[in-house]
């Protein structure tokens, strides 16, 4: 009997929680403007306002400083439009491992760019903001995610913030994949708008958020209606908004479970390193999510990796990407200095709510079997 896939890419999406699914059939069936004045359309305003307070409280941020937008990509597009005409901002500076939503909106927004390097283990050089900031006329804008997409690797955002606001530079934290993986506290964190994405932390896809300090404002991206007081037009999502709310709620239920995850991925990981010596896992001594783990296979591109444990029955996703038949090697780790060989051979395995201890065990085997089968080391070993 063939067994269920085992789907180790919550990095990439993570399956709605039951409890989420079930409200959002409910809301869709039920519908309801949150802009009609009638009695429906402020019973769907007040689950609008409900939704809000429960994704501020995931994120230790006020009620009043959510917006609501239609994914992760559209807050990061909102920061670096709406926050920056707001705040007359001159000057960004991204971090080199930042999301293309992050990287392509800054790019793009025709203002003075500058990238800031990270180490061999992924993190930002502080002193090396604040030389940047220093002296500086124009008003800059700062923006460094808190964990890494690839790497799960965790920045000290406070640090980093602290110099920025220092130079009285704005900053920004994409916390898209560290929400609902471990705890979030905006106020402690001292990040002045910050990012989520309800479908990371098992919510409905095409929901997200911007959250910001409440006295600093954004100026609207999409205009229209005037929906989420001005800052975001178009009718709420609302099914996916309630979906949000829910999902950050449960979230914070279920904090402990997530972090319990790093157990089983230490174990997958000094299991894979004792069998393989030549494999490689990036960040593992640094500060990194507990469901991350970015495995290099030296001599296997990630693309063949990927592949071959799908066929397997294993879901995980390449670190690096693959466009118009050329396989690109993963920018995150470039940027780390990790050359092209370890950057063009790494896959990324990511745990979620659903996994089970039996997963990872299976999928350790599975990484075995395809070492055996590929590896360039493995075949000397038999030779
Ligand atoms: N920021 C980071 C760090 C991400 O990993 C992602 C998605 O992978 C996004 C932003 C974009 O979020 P969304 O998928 O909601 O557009």
């Amino acid at each position: 009997m063939s067994r269920p896939f085992i789907y180790l890419d919550y990095n990439a999406t993570a399956p709605a929680k039951p409890e989420v699914a079930e409200v959002v059939a409910r809301v869709m069936t039920e519908g309801g403007n949150p802009s009609s004045v009638h009695t429906h359309g402020r019973a769907a305003k007040a689950l609008v306002e409900e939704a809000r307070a429960q994704v501020a409280a995931l994120a230790g941020a006020e009620p009043k400083s959510v917006t609501f937008t239609g994914s992760g990509t559209e807050a990061n597009n909102l920061v670096f439009t709406g926050a920056v005409k707001a705040n007359k901002v001159g000057r960004l500076l991204i971090s080199t491992t930042e999301h293309e939503s992050v990287a392509k909106t800054a790019a793009a927004s025709g203002l003075a760019l500058e990238e800031l390097p990270v180490d061999r283990f992924g993190a930002i050089d502080a002193e090396a903001l604040g030389e940047r900031l220093e002296g500086s006329s124009e008003k800059a804008l700062v923006s460094v995610m808190l964990a890494n997409n690839e790497t799960g690797r965790i920045q000290d955002i406070s640090q980093l913030a602290a110099i920025a606001h220092e130079a009285q530079a704005l900053f920004h934290c994409d916390a898209v994949q560290a929400a609902g993986k471990i705890p979030l506290d905006m106020t402690a964190l001292d990040a002045d708008f910050m990012t989520l994405s309800a479908h990371k932390f098992g919510g409905p896809q095409g929901v997200g958020a911007l959250l910001r300090r409440p006295s600093i404002d954004v100026a609207a991206m999409i205009l229209g209606g005037g929906q989420e007081l001005g800052r975001r037009s178009g009718t709420e999502n609302l099914a996916g908004i309630v979906g949000m709310g829910l999902a950050a709620e449960l979230a914070v239920r279920d904090m402990a479970t997530m972090s319990s995850l790093a157990k089983w991925r230490d174990d997958m990981e000094s299991q894979i390193g004792a069998y393989a010596p030549e494999a490689l896992v990036v960040c593992q001594e640094s500060q990194r999510l507990p469901n991350t783990s970015l495995i290099s296979l030296p001599g296997v591109l990630s693309e063949t990796q990927v592949m071959t444990l799908d066929l397997a029955g294993f879901g995980v996703s390449a670190g690096s990407a693959c466009s118009s038949g050329k396989v690109a090697a993963s920018h995150t780790l470039k940027a780390m200095g990790l050359g092209d060989e370890i950057a063009s051979s790494a896959i990324r395995v990511s745990l979620g709510w659903k996994t089970t201890q039996e997963d990872v065990k299976a999928f350790t085997q599975g990484w075995m079997t395809m070492r055996d089968r590929l590896s360039p080391q493995a075949r000397t070993e038999v030779a």
